[in-house]
This record gives C-alpha cells, sequence and structure tokens, in this order.
C-alpha cells in the first residue's frame, strides 16, 4: 500500500524539515500533574516550541484537571516566551469503563492503596493514538510524555512505546517519535527541576472536593509521599489535612532507587 499522505495537515509547526531541530513543534502530553507539567515547562526552557495536547476521557476528576493545566500554562505564558493555545481533544471512555470508580468516582483508591490500585485499561493506548493522530494531522513529528522510565506498568515500557511508535506510523506513513525525555530521571531529578515552577497550580488527584486535591485518595498519598521524600515544601491545597500519610516513606511509579531523605 502505498504511503501517500492523506490530509492536508492543518501546519502549525514549521516544515518537515526542520523536525526533531530546537525550531520544530514538541507536543506535549498534559495530565496536570507532576511530571508533565514540569517536562513541558523543560522544554520550554531549552527553547522549544511547545504544542501541549490534553486528552479529555470525560473521567471523574477531569474538569478539576482541566482546570488546573490552564492555569499553569496561564502561569508560564505570563512568565515566559508564550505558549500556543491548550489543544483539548475529547475520548469518552465511559461506555467502556462503565460502573469503574474512574467513571463515577465512587470507591477510588484511597491513599494507603498500591500503586497498580489506579491502573486504567489501555489508558496509554488510548491517549497515544488520539495524541499521535493530532501529530500526524498537524505536520508535528514528536509527541512528548512525561513518564518515567521506572513506571511500573506494562503500558509504560520502553518496548510499549518502541512498538507502539512503529506501529503507528506503519498505519499512517508517518514518522511520528515518541520522545520521553525523563524515562532515565528518578522522581527527585523531576522534582528538581520543577524547582521555581508554580507546582501548586499542578493537580493529581482522583477525587477532587471542591476543584481541591481530596487529601485521602492514592493520588493525594502519592504527591503528598514525593513532596516529603525530596524535603521540598508541599504547595498543594488539600480539601483533607492528612496528619499521616500511608505513602510515606514510598516514592509513587517512576519512584527513584535514590536513598531518601524524609521529613520527620
Ligand atoms: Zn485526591
Amino acid at each position: 500500500m502505498p504511503c501517500s499522505d492523506p490530509w492536508k495537515p492543518a501546519r502549525i509547526a514549521n516544515t518537515a524539515m526542520e523536525s526533531g531541530s530546537s525550531h520544530a513543534t514538541v507536543a506535549v502530553l498534559v495530565s496536570g500533574g507532576l511530571d508533565s507539567s514540569i517536562l513541558l515547562a523543560d522544554l520550554l526552557r531549552q527553547g522549544r516550541r511547545v504544542q501541549p495536547l490534553y486528552i479529555r476521557s470525560h473521567l471523574f476528576w477531569e474538569a478539576a484537571e482541566l482546570r488546573a493545566v490552564k492555569r499553569f500554562l496561564k502561569a508560564l505564558a505570563a512568565d515566559g516566551p508564550g505558549l500556543p493555545e491548550l489543544v483539548v481533544l475529547d475520548l469518552p471512555v465511559a461506555d467502556l469503563y462503565r460502573d469503574h470508580w474512574s467513571v463515577t468516582g465512587r470507591e477510588g483508591p484511597d491513599a494507603g492503596s498500591s500503586d497498580d490500585a489506579v491502573y486504567l485499561p489501555g489508558r496509554n493506548v488510548l491517549l497515544l493514538v488520539k495524541a499521535a493522530l493530532w501529530c500526524r494531522m498537524h505536520g508535528v513529528s514528536e509527541l512528548a510524555l512525561g513518564v518515567l522510565g521506572s513506571n511500573p506498568f506494562a503500558d509504560a515500557t520502553p518496548a510499549f512505546f518502541a512498538a507502539f511508535e512503529a506501529c503507528f506510523n506503519r498505519a499512517v506513513g508517518g514518522r511520528l517519535q515518541i520522545l520521553r525525555p525523563f524515562a532515565s530521571l528518578t522522581k527527585r531529578q523531576v522534582i528538581d527541576r520543577g524547582a521555581g515552577l508554580p507546582l501548586e497550580l499542578t493537580f493529581s488527584c482522583i477525587a477532587p472536593v471542591r476543584g481541591l486535591h481530596c487529601g485521602a485518595c492514592n493520588k493525594c498519598g502519592e504527591r503528598r509521599a514525593v513532596f516529603q521524600a525530596v524535603n521540598a515544601r508541599d504547595p498543594t491545597r488539600y480539601a483533607q489535612p492528612c496528619a499521616a500519610n500511608p505513602r510515606s516513606g514510598a516514592l509513587p511509579p517512576g519512584g527513584n532507587s535514590e536513598p531518601r531523605t524524609l521529613t520527620p
């Protein structure tokens, strides 16, 4: 089958010849969380033209999450060279996930649950398909993700990303590169790169309360543990203060293997 371009892309990027150079647009899949937010800022600091993408699956926490993404991007744009407008792509999953906690918000994994309790079936496949197609149709040949190499899920391994990239490019006759600039970094190193950024505007909660981090869910426990582990002040406003975090001393997926200094 010939690999002729079936689209006349609505190009936002520079020419394909510039792809991969510091002048080419790199799309960044943002989730509002620490890793993807810091990655986006990091690429901006490197002088890259960055196009933020957000996939909206209408999950329970996404209204609060999307508001946070917009606030964070607004703060970055005000403090830097500016950013293209956030692209929001809809990918509803309620018909697949049905009464799962990610849709209903009921009985989701709490702060004491294990890392794999927040696994969502096919999450990265779904996110990547839509984001990669957007890139293909807009002449963008790099898609950056904020995943860390130690992420334990099967759809976050180097083998998965390599296979997906090859399969996708074969399917659409493209040459998209999926970048994981933080793949070799520890969580501590990622947080260090976030120094000076408005991390209070990032968001990582699956059960928000009045738009705030709930303070009691798996992701809030993970977030607290991260700041504790790197001895950094947690700038997050939690709806429910937590005197004892059950995940203290344990970094989340994508955590690190370095010795940790915990706060008392
Ligand atoms: Zn929470």
